[in-house]
């Protein structure tokens, strides 16, 4: 039976899944419609409950390639929209880099931006006013991993300018860091129309640009911000919940999980989860909290 619901409350039943997606319950969202099976799970590794509790536990690199969505289930689905994240189909990380002079970094990420040029790899070209690279230290210690652009982000250029990028200020502030200090990029680098999670040959198609950006800043800490940068940089769809709370280890660095600021902003109770996920950050950078000696 199909379905028309009116665009508010279609937007109203969008944020809700978003909101369900940010705290890493997706799963509810991908039951087989009628007459149809899931594909058998393949050899993404589950985390055990110690693990997924255990902070401070460094993980072993995971494979990049993820089992097929079953994505007719997904596409029928109640809801309409898709703010679950569908799997990349047979996405390989590209090879690690090698490592670049510290003072030849920023250089060496001009470059990658020439090389994307006024890109028009995938859709999300069309409704984009202007590609957001990535800002901050060529050389950071720490970077930050976001979705993708939103509005204000379209509007300047830059990632996390809006609401939820002063929350991101204010995250790495409490740090005891500077946003100068760190680097800051997203999985896809055009805003997806209405804000949407970006489909996976976006994200495929954007993020090998993504990961050469790491490799050259090579930051000692990589933090995933929110589900979908968790998903695409780590190649596993896990709840956010059994990714967070442990260290991964991923392209010679240490890769922490937390939640999305904009998720923060709709559910400020979990900012104090949150700051257990940059503690852990802080720890392996050597910091300690601002305001404490
Ligand atoms: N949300 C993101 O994921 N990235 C941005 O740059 C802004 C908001």
């Amino acid at each position: 039976m199909t379905r028309t619901l009116d665009p508010a409350t279609r937007e109203a039943l969008a944020e809700r899944l978003r909101f369900y997606r940010d705290l890493g319950l997706t799963d509810f969202y991908r039951q087989p419609v009628k007459g149809e099976t899931l594909p058998a799970a393949t050899s993404i590794p589950q985390a055990t409950e110690a693990e997924a509790q255990g902070m401070g536990q460094r993980e072993p690199a995971v494979p990049v390639v993820l089992h097929e969505a079953p994505a007719t289930a997904i596409q029928t689905s109640f809801f309409g929209e898709e703010p679950v994240i569908k799997t990349r189909r047979g996405f390989q990380a590209p090879e690690i880099g090698t490592v670049v002079p510290v003072e030849e970094r920023a250089a060496a990420l001009e470059a990658i931006r020439d090389e994307m040029g006024n890109c028009t790899r995938c859709a999300l070209h069309k409704g984009r006013n202007t590609i957001v690279f990535g800002v901050g230290n060529p050389a950071a210690r720490l970077m930050f991993v976001g979705e993708g652009p939103g509005a204000d982000e379209d509007a300047q250029g830059l990632p996390f300018v809006g609401r939820a990028g002063q929350l991101l200020n204010n995250m790495i502030a409490a740090m005891g860091l500077k946003r100068e200090d760190c680097y800051i990029a997203n999985v896809v680098k055009c805003r997806p129309p209405g804000n949407r999670t970006p489909e996976p040959d976006e994200a495929n198609t954007c993020s090998p640009f993504l990961f050469r950006q790491i490799d050259v800043v090579r930051p000692q800490v990589l933090v995933a911000l929110g589900a979908v940068a968790a998903t695409y940089l780590l190649g596993v769809r896990q709840p956010l919940a059994a990714l967070r709370g442990r260290i991964h280890a991923f392209r010679g660095m240490s890769l922490i999980v937390t939640y999305h600021p904009a998720f923060l902003l709709r559910d400020p109770r979990q900012k104090k989860e949150s700051w257990a996920d940059l503690q852990v950050a802080m720890k392996e950078l050597g910091l300690r909290a601002a305001g404490r000696d």
